[in-house]
């Protein structure tokens, strides 16, 4: 069976301390494949995080047997976008790799909502 690269957990990433346990995160969403917290750094007024429980390095790590997982994560940006009444509208950003803005190597959805977004991004 394919493997996805890169997908032993690792106490140095960050976003895995988190599943952990070992950093906190207010987890306002939690499923058995992924969890949902505020970014610590809002971009908008609403800005949270959905992620893997499992260790993926980047979106470009990923392949065909992620693909439950991958529709998981964006389910669940859905379900907190109702939650979170952005009945307007929002953004799912997924940052990849250096040229991509990606500052941590743990895949992550951005859902940003709550203002008007602007395009091109930066
Ligand atoms: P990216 O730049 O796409 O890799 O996104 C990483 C995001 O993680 C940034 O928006 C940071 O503000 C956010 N971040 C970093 N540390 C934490 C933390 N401890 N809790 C919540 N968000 C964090
Ligand atoms: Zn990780």
């Amino acid at each position: 069976m394919k493997t996805t690269p890169s997908s032993s957990p690792s106490s140095d990433c960050l976003f895995c301390r988190i599943v952990s346990g070992d950093i906190p995160a207010n987890r306002i969403y939690e499923d058995e494949l992924c969890i949902g917290f505020p970014d610590i750094n809002p971009q908008a007024p609403i800005h949270m995080l959905i992620i893997p429980k499992r260790h993926i390095a980047s979106a470009a790590n990923a392949v065909a047997d992620d693909n439950g997982l991958l529709g998981s994560l964006m389910a669940a940006a859905s379900a907190i976008a109702r939650n979170e009444k952005l009945s307007k509208g929002y953004r799912i950003v997924v940052n990849t790799g250096d040229d991509g803005g990606q500052t941590v190597n743990h895949l992550h959805l951005h859902l940003l909502g709550g203002r008007r977004m602007t395009w091109p991004p930066g």
